[in-house]
């Protein structure tokens, strides 16, 4: 029988683009850009939607819905992770699209940005299903992706080995080994050192930054996590290392809390084992919204977009939110938080520490010369650091959030390239 997992093509009530447009279009009135900039930067340059059918192992024939969305060519080539999720979305990639244009501007690299998923449940599905659909996925989209198009990472529910798939595959379209294609590879196929916990190592600058900024010291503050997958992880065990008190955990499954500390190192060898936090330690459980609540001094958003909305926002009672996932606040949340004086370090600067491993990567495979571990994290720093303050300055002299301020940065560098290529002959 034919099965076609179609009835899952939908948009959620929450609209991420919508959210994305939103801060978009905050920082394009500051700026007070002109009408052909402002809608050429609000719309994505490309949506594509792409169906692949596969062999299941019990013979059975599934089709999978995939996208890739292009939101911005234009300073480099499109950057951003590929997400396989049962609720990926059309909304969701043109938004984190964007999300990923103005992430890499306000970090300054020579990228665009871009996102990928596709409409499947990966605990159900074995590895060689998986490898299946990955291929078939990167077949469906080879003509836009490359080097110098189009570089795809790992996001939800996706990894090294993921890239690895798509690495093989677009290779063997083109004829010759590529690995400048994807970033997040393995070491052994031209992976960079350090790219696994960038993201969690750039939130803990950030942080680091924060706490000198605010005159606010770590040690021994209570933290809270919402998401234990690659970004929660790694920056839970940085915090743990630092001193701080990691009181909550949840994830998809479940959650945990212990006010005296959550044994991070303990923690994390349980959860390879059972894929989830849930149970450990036989601590007190706690779901999500209850995590929103308690009393701690740091959250950390590191689950999926939307979490963090107006009817839980005023129950947050930590002083700094740090987002790991993209799109973690609704607007309306936002202006909730602000109200609270939450200081909020943004997703797109927050998390952009993935993103600049990542370029690091692409500029390593590109040259076929390898940094060591020591000098991409000394890389990374060093570009966190001037982005944090590069956004604090912005804040200062515009007299607005970090959010907002990231974005007018960001919208900024951006406009003035499409400014200096001109009104004619693009689009
Ligand atoms: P992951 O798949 O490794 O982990 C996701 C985690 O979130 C898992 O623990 C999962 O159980 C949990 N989760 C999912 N839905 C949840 C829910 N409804 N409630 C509670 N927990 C839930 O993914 P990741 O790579 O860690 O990405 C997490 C977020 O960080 C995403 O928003 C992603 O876009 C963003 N991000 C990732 C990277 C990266 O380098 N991986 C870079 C920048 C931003």
């Amino acid at each position: 029988m034919v099965k076609i997992n179609n009835s899952k093509i939908r948009e959620k009530k929450y609209d991420p683009f919508i959210e994305a447009t939103l801060q978009y279009e905050r920082a394009a009135k500051t700026l007070d850009l002109e009408p052909w900039i402002y809608n050429r930067l609000k719309f994505p340059e490309k949506e594509l939607t792409v169906h692949m059918t596969i062999t299941l192992d019990n013979g059975e024939v599934e089709t999978y819905t995939g996208y890739r969305v292009q939101h911005s060519t234009l300073r480099g080539p499109g950057k951003g992770g590929i997400r396989y999720s049962p609720d990926a979305s059309l909304s969701e990639c043109k938004a984190l699209a964007a999300w990923m244009t103005w992430k890499c501007a306000v970090l300054d690299l020579p990228l665009g940005g871009a996102k990928g998923a596709v409409i499947c449940n990966p605990p159900d599905m074995s590895e060689s299903e998986l490898e299946k659909l990955t291929k078939e996925y990167t077949y469906a989209i080879k003509e836009i992706i490359g080097p110098q198009k189009d570089i795809p990472a790992p996001d939800v529910w996706t990894n090294a080995q993921t890239m690895a798939w798509i690495c093989d595959a677009y290779s063997r379209y083109i004829g010759h080994f590529e690995p400048a294609v994807v970033t997040g590879k393995p070491l052994e196929i031209g992976g960079s050192q350090g790219r696994s916990g960038a993201t969690g190592l750039g939130m803990y600058y950030s942080l680091l930054e924060t706490s000198k900024h605010l005159e606010y010291p770590l040690e021994g503050k209570r933290v809270g996590i919402i998401g234990y997958g690659n970004v929660g992880s790694s920056i839970a065990r940085l915090l743990y290392d630092y001193g701080c008190k990691i009181i909550a955990i949840t994830d998809i499954y479940g959650g945990i809390f212990n006010k005296n500390g959550i044994k991070i190192p303990e923690l994390d060898n349980y959860v390879v084992k059972t894929k989830s936090v849930k149970g450990f330690n036989k601590y007190h459980s706690i779901t999500n919204e209850e995590l929103l609540e308690i009393n701690c001094d740091i959250l950390l958003p590191c689950a999926i977009e939307g979490m963090i909305h107006s009817k839980n926002a005023s129950k947050i009672k930590a002083k700094i939110i740090c987002e790991g996932a993209n799109g973690p606040t609704t607007t309306e949340a936002d202006e909730i938080l602000g109200d609270k004086h939450v200081f909020m370090i943004p997703d797109i600067l927050a998390n952009a520490g993935g993103v600049t491993v990542s370029y690091l990567e692409w500029v390593q495979d590109v040259q076929r010369l390898f940094y060591a571990e020591d000098e991409v994290k000394n890389r990374c720093w060093q570009m966190m650091q001037r982005a944090f303050w590069d956004v604090v300055r912005i804040s200062d002299q515009y007299k607005t959030n970090m959010r907002n301020a990231a974005y007018i940065l960001a919208v900024k560098r951006v406009a003035n390239s499409v400014r200096m290529f001109g009104k004619i002959g693009r689009n």
